[in-house]
């Protein structure tokens, strides 16, 4: 099966990049929740965060990190919102691992259209969650 991002960071479809070395790809997103919005492609498939492999896992965010700071500066961001949408569920749209750099501008609606929406559930019981998800 075909998929868009794998062509996209290998480059067989064009895009805006920022940065691209061996093993990922940088570009702009072509529907942007800020100016600069852009995301880390790695040039091999895996579905998402929660199935890549380690060595993959840590150069895509060693180039998050790299390229976070230079949309921050060449942009004078106020500040950035690094994510990973894992599974549909999580807003996942496109099931090729990538991870979102969103640079955000304080009181500025024409360069930030992002928001997380806060509606709060109801406590759950912390101390059996705890026991429950506690690891080494
Ligand atoms: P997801 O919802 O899967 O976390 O994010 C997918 C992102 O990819 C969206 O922000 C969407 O705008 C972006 N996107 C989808 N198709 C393309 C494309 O062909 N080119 C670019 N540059 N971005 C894309
Ligand atoms: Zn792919």
């Amino acid at each position: 099966m075909s998929c868009i991002f794998c062509e996209i960071a290998n480059g067989n479809i064009p895009s805006n990049t920022i940065y691209e070395d061996d093993l990922v790809r940088v570009i702009l997103d072509i529907n942007p929740l800020s100016c600069g919005h852009a995301l880390v492609l790695p040039k091999e498939h895996s579905k998402s965060f929660l199935e890549t492999d380690e060595a993959m896992r840590n150069h895509v965010f060693e180039v998050a990190q790299k390229m976070a700071n230079r949309l921050v500066d060449v942009l004078n961001a106020d500040g950035i919102n690094i994510l990973a949408n894992c599974n549909e569920a999580a807003g996942q749209t496109v099931d090729h691992f990538h991870v979102h750099l969103i640079p955000r501008y304080k009181d500025n609606p024409e360069k930030d259209g992002f928001s997380f929406v806060e509606n709060h559930i109801e406590k759950p019981d912390l101390d059996a969650l705890c026991a429950a998800l506690k690891t080494e």
